[in-house]
């Protein structure tokens, strides 16, 4: 909107707002305050009683419940350090199904009868707290049992200061249980389901012969990717303020076609919002290590180093809620949502796992020793036995509503699942499969004339960049999550699926006798097998072509294009049964995600027609009218018919966009989700398509949206 557009925000504004936020000094030398705000296990040695620290660790080692006599110290200990650091109050800091973080404040301070007030902070309030659990979703969960939740800490993942210019909160990472003990969080799920992988594995671990390890973590590292624009055309566009994404606009004239942006050089309110996120995020202890622009105009990428799955998911949260913070004090806005501009590349957030030993050991990673080899290979392939009995799954762990504009679409990486092995892996088991050379002499492993498998290229991402499942030479990188999304739920998925196969890999070469360790030539086998019935799921082509589509469809791989196809699977025969056997949910708890999950799709989806309605009606028709009438005064006889004509056009679709707004069928659930998609977004995508249209002629200074090249090109 011309009236206001070029008063962008100036670097002397930005950066007084940062300086009056409390931002500490950050181009003071040698102060790379790593872990400041974390209550770590430094802070912890260095405050609790001895033997408290000593039992802590053995405890958390171990990965037994916490013993409540120790609480009270700890709690201590805690509120002492985050007083020191200025903290007023805390939080259960818990994880809700919405997939968003939440907190409710209490403070240290309880009034004494002298009229004065002292701090105090119990074990049981570190151990336990009530939110009240009914205003959060709970999907069946709240139908079949009391609303009625608590949170209760989670001492494996450490506690943290989130700083306000006007005070500091202690947080505290916690999972959040119905009474009954049903899971109402991400949090829970996670944890079971890195003890599950942890005990399969193990076990695998024993008849692969590592009798050393005693526990194994899955691993994750994420790469966020992201939108900055600036904050002024975020205001102003009610679209992009209540749905996260722009209901409408037109095409820029200029693209990504240049290819200008990606890995180019950081504009430096840019950079400055960066520098001043990864401070913050230095001093919550997330150890963030790459950022550079993407592919689309205004987009950037963040990853941090990888950390164990739990603590991972956490630090996750807490990066994309400080990028979001930060931006606001650089008059950026953050923009997250999968799918922000029409047209443009959307975002996602890479995945990348793996399960390492307490020993060093990446399990994943193919070592240099022929034996080392061989348990690389068996793990390997359970992954590819998982993904391919699970691959409905997976797409269903990464669906929701801003995720259908990139995986049904065409646009990276498509709602089918399938594996990047790279040439080299693949021909190893391609190797294997055929039986060729001979696995018990060193001189060829396999018959590829070497002792050991080649290195296997740590890049191999990069050379494929469409596959939504790739290895990546020592790790799986699952491509499909959305930019929005929590770890927790795929991380969840793919720990409880891959030790569901490592089982069944592990009754299979229990039944050919081998109770001790493992014979090369079983192993061998067992991969050759697994490889064998599961190969329809590798995939090295091009995976956005029609050509692999249609090839899928003859593998019989599953194609969900978009959410309400996709969530079922949620609740699918086995995923019930993988998911009760390793205890990770039950199956009313998965119902509670499934519905919880549609109910989300279905709200969402209201919201964004009811806001592309308002928005049509109360601002653009009245533009458009406006420009018609300042045609018909000038006498443009030439121009009148056109304009008139997608007035006309553009009323009547508003008016079905209004109708199928107003008459959804009563019912809730899975078909009323389906009947949204049906109906509901043929209508606004109607209804945007005339809008656009309309942008491209009438006056500028009428238009009351900022357009696409503004958001995108001013920086
Ligand atoms: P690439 O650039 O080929 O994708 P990187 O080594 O740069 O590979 O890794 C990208 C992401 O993968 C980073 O977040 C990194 O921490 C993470 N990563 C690396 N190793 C592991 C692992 N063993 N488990 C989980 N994530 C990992
Ligand atoms: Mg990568």
């Amino acid at each position: 909107m011309a009236r206001t557009r070029q008063q962008n925000v100036t670097a002397a504004q930005w950066t007084s707002n940062g300086a009056a936020l409390g931002a500490a000094d950050l181009t003071a030398p040698g102060s790379y305050p790593f872990g400041e705000d974390v209550f770590s296990l430094d802070a912890q040695r260095k405050r609790l009683p001895k033997d408290v620290f000593k039992r802590l660790q053995a405890t958390l080692h171990r990965g037994e419940a916490l013993d409540p006599s120790l609480a009270d110290a700890v709690a201590n200990a805690m509120r002492e350090w985050a007083m020191e650091k200025g903290a007023t109050h805390f939080t259960h800091w818990f994880q809700p199904l919405t997939g968003s973080t939440a907190e409710k404040h209490d403070s240290f301070y309880a009034p004494t009868s002298e009229g004065t007030a002292i701090a105090e902070f119990s074990g049981k309030e570190l151990i336990q707290g009530e939110p009240d659990a009914s205003s959060f979703p709970t999907g069946g969960v709240r139908a079949t049992f009391e609303a009625r939740g608590y949170t209760a800490w989670d001492p494996t993942s450490p506690a943290f200061i989130l700083e306000n210019p006007n005070g500091a909160l202690l947080c505290i990472p916690t999972a959040f249980a119905s009474w009954t003990g049903e899971a109402l969080d991400h949090k829970i799920p996670l944890l079971r389901s890195m003890d599950a992988l942890s005990k399969a594995a193990l076990r695998a671990l024993r008849l692969l012969g590592d009798s050393e390890s005693a526990r194994v973590f899955t691993t994750v590292g994420p790469e966020q990717e992201y939108f900055l624009i600036d904050e002024q055309y975020y205001f102003e566009r009610p679209d992009l303020y209540t749905t996260g994404r722009t209901l409408f606009g037109t095409k820029p004239p200029k693209g990504h076609e240049l290819d200008d942006h990606y890995f180019g050089s950081i504009p430096e309110r840019i950079l400055a919002f960066m520098l001043e996120s990864e401070r913050e995020l230095a001093r919550l202890g997330v150890p963030t290590k790459t950022r550079h622009n993407e592919v689309a105009p205004n987009q950037y990428e963040i990853a941090p180093i990888f950390e164990n799955s739990n603590v991972g998911s956490d630090h996750q949260q807490l990066t994309m809620q400080v990028m979001q913070n930060v931006a606001r004090r650089y008059g950026l806005v953050c923009l997250l949502h999968e799918k922000p501009f029409a047209g443009v590349n959307g975002s996602g957030k890479h995945n990348n796992w793996s399960m390492g030993t307490d020993t060093g050991l990446n399990l994943l990673e193919p070592g240099d020793t022929p034996h080392e080899n061989i348990s690389f290979l068996f793990f390997c392939s359970a992954v590819l036995a998982a993904v391919n009995r699970h691959q409905a799954l997976l797409r269903a762990s990464v669906a929701n509503i801003g995720q259908d504009h990139r995986l049904g679409a065409n646009e990276a990486p498509p709602a089918i699942i399938s594996i990047f092995l790279g040439a080299e892996l693949l021909k190893i088991f391609n190797t294997i499969e055929k039986g060729e050379g001979d696995p018990a002499t060193p001189g060829s492993f396999l018959g590829l004339g070497t002792p050991v498998l080649p290195p296997l290229p740590m890049h191999g991402g990069d050379r494929n960049r469409t596959s939504p499942f790739a290895f990546t030479g020592n790790k799986f990188e699952f491509r499909a999550l959305g930019s929005s999304m929590s770890l927790a739920l795929p991380n969840t998925v793919l720990n409880t699926i891959v030790a569901e196969a490592i089982d069944m890999l592990c009754d299979k070469l229990e039944a050919r006798g081998s109770n001790g360790t493992s014979s090369h030539d079983a192993i061998v086998e067992i991969v050759r097998e697994t490889y064998s019935a599961n190969k329809q799921i590798c995939f090295d082509g091009d995976n956005y072509t029609d050509a692999w589509h249609q090839e899928a469809e003859q593998r019989g791989l599953t194609n969900l294009r978009t959410t309400p196809d996709a969530l079922p699977w949620l609740v699918e025969k086995q995923t019930i049964a993988a998911f009760e056997r390793y205890e990770v949910l039950s199956e009313r708890e998965l119902e509670s995600r499934f519905e919880v999950s549609v109910e989300q799709y279905s709200t969402k989806l209201n919201i964004e027609a009811e806001t592309a309605a308002s928005i049509a009606r109360t601002m653009l028709l009245p533009a458009a009218v406006r420009h018609l009438g300042e045609l018909r005064a000038g006498g443009h006889e030439g121009l009148i018919g056109e304009t008139a004509g997608l007035v006309d056009q553009f009323v009547s679709a508003i008016q079905k966009l209004e109708e199928a707004n107003a008459h959804h069928p009563a019912e809730e659930g899975l078909e009323h989700a389906k009947w949204m998609r049906d109906n509901v977004i043929p209508a606004m995508d109607a209804t945007r398509e005339v809008a656009d249209r309309l942008e491209r002629i009438v006056a500028d200074d009428l238009w009351p949206l900022p357009k696409y090249s503004e958001m995108l090109f001013i920086k």
